[in-house]
């Protein structure tokens, strides 16, 4: 995520900062949310043979923002990777640059192994940085990735968000979107075939946003709402930071709160309750789901079908 815009909002807003991090920093109306389709756990393992790769700068963007999804597209059949851009070097409270590093990359191994992800990708850009890197490098780096795993299924920052002000999300947002279509291309690139590499394009997207964004799907994550905790839970340096940090803006307003204070683990999923939990909560509410995370979607190009059922002939 991006702790910064989230500590600024909480302490410019001062006693009522609570209330704010409920929203989690987004706009609570996003404008089409009233077309929005309503994905529910299907039992009849839609993601069978399906492959996804959540692609995120940061290793608690994902489980903030998606972990519910993620988990439900796992239940349902799915494999799945986690591709981590940057190294998070600056994610930490009272670390040094190097232990931070080290510290959220042990954190990721956490995540994956609580999530039931089948493996991870460090990209390993540094943190805060990614508009000084390539992003046909790393365009590149996430073609042969998707190419290799036959990724079907991206879940990542929406390069359309508006009012985002971190670089690290936009730029992996933009990277994502140019590779999904170009890796099926079979002018881009063509020297990965001769590795044993294929054409894949991937064809469903789900992309998730800080701010204000087209939302038309809505997964209901009611049921997975304890796994979700679990994958927020494991990103513990990046949570403790949040808290520790918030406690001391708390402090230098004279404010405190117990809940925040005290043992570190039970302070942590407090936290987590207060800041992402009832944001799931108010954003169930709108739709009529207890728990629920919000996205724009793009699904496979479907414009011929019409053309092809009718005219197509049996070869
Ligand atoms: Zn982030």
């Amino acid at each position: 995520m991006e702790r910064r815009g989230f500590l600024r909002m909480s302490a410019a807003a001062g006693l009522s900062g609570a209330a704010q991090v409920q929203a989690g920093g987004q706009t609570p109306a996003s404008p089409a949310s009233s077309q929005s389709f309503i994905e529910r756990a299907d039992p009849n393992q839609p993601g069978r043979g399906k492959v996804f790769a959540l692609i995120t700068p940061h290793l608690d963007d994902g489980p903030i923002f998606a972990g519910g999804t993620l988990v439900k597209m796992l239940n349902e059949g799915y494999t799945g990777y986690f591709i981590r851009v940057s190294n998070d070097e600056k994610d930490s409270y009272n670390l040094t640059l190097g232990e931070t590093v080290l510290a959220n990359e042990q954190d990721a191994a956490r995540f994956v192994e609580v999530a039931g992800l089948k493996k991870r990708y460090d990209l390993n850009y540094r943190n805060h940085a990614l508009d000084d890197v390539s992003r046909m490098e790393i365009r590149v780096r996430l073609m042969f990735l998707f190419r290799l795993l036959k990724v079907d299924t991206v879940l990542s920052y929406d390069p359309w968000g508006h009012y985002e002000e971190n670089p690290d999300h936009y730029v992996t947002a933009q990277a994502v979107e140019a590779a999904c279509w170009m890796s099926g291309d079979h002018l881009d690139f063509p020297e990965q075939f001769d590795a044993g590499l294929n054409v894949h394009a991937v064809t469903q997207k789900y992309y998730f946003a800080r701010g204000p964004q087209q939302v038309n799907r809505v997964v209901d994550i009611s049921p997975l709402i304890k796994r979700k905790i679990a994958c927020i839970g494991s990103c513990r340096t990046m949570i403790t930071n949040m808290v520790r940090s918030t406690n001391d803006a708390l402090t230098a307003q004279g404010l405190r709160l117990a809940a925040f204070s005290g043992d570190q683990e039970a302070a942590n999923d407090a936290f987590i309750q207060a800041a992402f939990i009832e944001r799931d909560r108010a954003t169930g509410a709108r739709y009529g789901l207890d728990y629920a995370e919000e996205f724009h979607y793009i699904g496979p190009d479907t414009s011929l079908d019409g053309y092809i059922r009718a005219h197509a002939e049996k070869i």
